[in-house]
């Protein structure tokens, strides 16, 4: 579905949502110095698990999604990824680098039930590698409605 480098059969782990890139050899399954990566053996992908973090102040369903996402960071930088999971309070997505938990960012998706790009500031709750979980900070009401509407679109995940 949406979650680059992985289906549902990759996922041996029934808490995994997916894999990403290894953050320790950037994926290379290397060091530098040419033996394998000990944070992911050699593969050059860790798995991503469901986050205690997220889940623990998060009352709304996520669905899964594949919308083009740009976050801009703390830096000022525009960096473009995409939204894998979406919910009325937040979303998941992998962007090109990391991003530490905390940082406030702002971030645009276009939701195709919402009549122009949302445009919301949110916190970076989960960081793993390269996939990022965001909470919402500013959403209005009509942006809720149009994520919720989108939502009913898509397959539930469940609560995480
Ligand atoms: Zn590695």
């Amino acid at each position: 579905m949406g979650i680059v480098g992985a289906n549902s059969s990759d996922v041996e782990d029934p808490q995994a949502i997916g894999y990403t890139s290894c953050g320790a050899c950037r994926g290379s399954g290397k060091t530098d110095d040419g033996t394998p990566c000990t944070n992911c053996a050699g593969s050059g992908s860790v798995a991503v698990f469901m986050q205690p973090g997220w889940s623990e102040h998060h009352r709304f369903l996520r669905y899964r999604t594949d919308l083009p996402l740009r976050v801009r960071s703390y830096e000022e930088r525009d960096l473009d990824g995409h939204c894998f999971v979406m919910a009325e309070d937040g979303l998941g997505g992998d962007l090109p680098e990391p991003i530490p938990v905390g940082s406030q960012v702002q971030l645009w998706v276009a939701v195709p039930t919402h009549p122009v790009t949302l445009h919301v500031w949110a916190v970076v709750r989960c960081q793993i590698g390269l996939l990022h979980t965001f909470e919402f900070v500013s959403i209005t009401d009509a942006e809720r409605l149009s994520i919720r509407q989108f939502c009913k679109e898509l397959g539930g995940l469940g609560h995480f």
